[in-house]
């Protein structure tokens, strides 16, 4: 008596096809939730997308940005020839180490040496690294999963001209950062779709990935102006 055959013959392509689809399927089961989770962030950033606002600031000169106050460290830092970055989930000024300066606003001539700093305020952990002689440096900057830009801090510190400039720079997604020009008050956005910027004297390049922004910047003054 014929007894029915145990077993299938298939082709090899056929076999490895059916061996990707379910590695595949089991990726995706495996990482569901962090697939999902991946997705809500950015849904998330998406819908912080800043809107404008109204200042509430009644005296301009106490604008953060281009007025003087002594809660602002821009007061301080319009006095040099450099940029820097603004953390805004607590208002927080920096510079990018590209020069160093002594107390007045003369180039300091130190030897040269690579500085670093580090800071973890509002949620943004900065460590920079800069070689001031050489006219570069970097910043590592890492973002808390609930860091966003203080609101109320903008719209009560800002008149309505550099609030304006800042929603700007917010939009279309919402790192609480931004890069300023400490000469011209000119705000950069530090938004994912901008990877680089070229501000007077300064190159500067740009790296996202998730909640980490990494920049690179360099001065890199015209040869020909110094001739
Ligand atoms: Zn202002």
């Amino acid at each position: 008596m014929k007894q029915d055959a145990s077993y299938y013959q298939i082709k090899k392509v056929h076999l490895w096809i059916a061996i990707f689809v379910t590695m595949c399927a089991a990726w995706v089961v495996n990482c569901k939730q962090d697939l999902y989770a991946g997705w809500e962030r950015f849904q998330e950033k998406e819908s912080n997308a800043c809107e404008q606002l109204d200042s509430k600031l009644k005296n301009k000169k106490k604008c953060y940005l281009c007025g003087k106050n002594k809660k602002s460290m821009m007061a301080y830092y319009r006095k040099f020839d450099t940029i820097g970055i603004i953390s805004l989930s607590d208002w927080y000024v920096m510079d990018l180490g590209l020069q160093e300066y002594e107390e007045q606003e003369n180039i300091s001539e130190n030897d040269p040496h690579i500085s670093f700093r580090m800071t973890n305020l509002g949620g943004v952990s900065i460590i920079e690294s800069s070689a001031p002689d050489r006219g570069m440096a970097t910043m590592d900057i890492s973002l808390s999963q609930n860091c966003e830009p203080d609101t109320q801090i903008l719209q009560k510190n800002l008149c309505q001209n550099c609030l304006n400039h800042m929603m700007d720079a917010l939009a279309p997604s919402a790192y609480p950062l931004c890069l300023v020009d400490f000469q011209t008050l000119q705000i950069y956005s530090l938004q994912d779709c901008y990877v680089g910027y070229s501000i007077r004297d300064y190159w500067v390049e740009i790296e996202y990935d998730d909640d980490r922004v990494k920049i690179k910047a360099f001065y890199l003054p015209d040869r020909q102006e110094k001739k």
